[in-house]
């Protein structure tokens, strides 16, 4: 970081400060030769994140897909839009922490189901339902029960 009234790169922090929800950090610096004070911005780059579809195609990794889901899943439910913005937010951080530039889709649903389990009942059973493609009553049933049971 070079110091725009002297030139000299060594400076120290006086302050830090995350922006745009921790994606930028702000930074009041002073020139260590100078005294002069600057402030400079640092991105925190992202690396791009691939999801893994079931078919075998990729395709970027976008948390406002995962939002429409729930909002789905939780249609006339009472449960906030604040409330699912946190879960994404959530299944995002866990994504990106995973390291890896690709996820696939099962590995996100899992994530959604355990989170939405412990929301609302009936929203986690509609996504189930869709997520995991119920072929008759049966299965659909088997995952009623065990939902019921992991409450007891
Ligand atoms: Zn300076």
């Amino acid at each position: 970081m070079r110091c725009p009234y002297c030139g000299s790169t060594s400076s120290k922090v006086l302050e830090s400060r995350a922006t745009e929800e921790g994606r930028c950090i702000r930074r009041r610096r002073e020139c260590s030769s100078c005294s002069e004070r600057f402030t400079t911005y640092e991105r925190i780059e992202k690396i791009p994140i691939y999801v893994i579809k079931k078919d075998g195609r990729r395709e970027p990794f976008d948390p406002e897909k995962i939002l429409k889901g729930l909002l789905k899943a939780c249609e006339k439910r009472p449960v906030s839009v604040e409330r699912l913005r946190g879960i994404v937010d959530e299944i995002e951080a866990e994504i990106v922490n995973r390291m890896e530039t690709e996820v696939p889709t099962t590995v996100i649903g899992e994530m959604v189901m355990d989170k939405l389990k412990k929301v609302d009942d009936v929203a986690y059973v509609r996504f189930a339902s869709v997520y995991r493609e119920f072929k008759d009553l049966k299965m659909f049933l088997q995952e009623l029960e065990n939902l019921l049971t992991s409450k007891e």
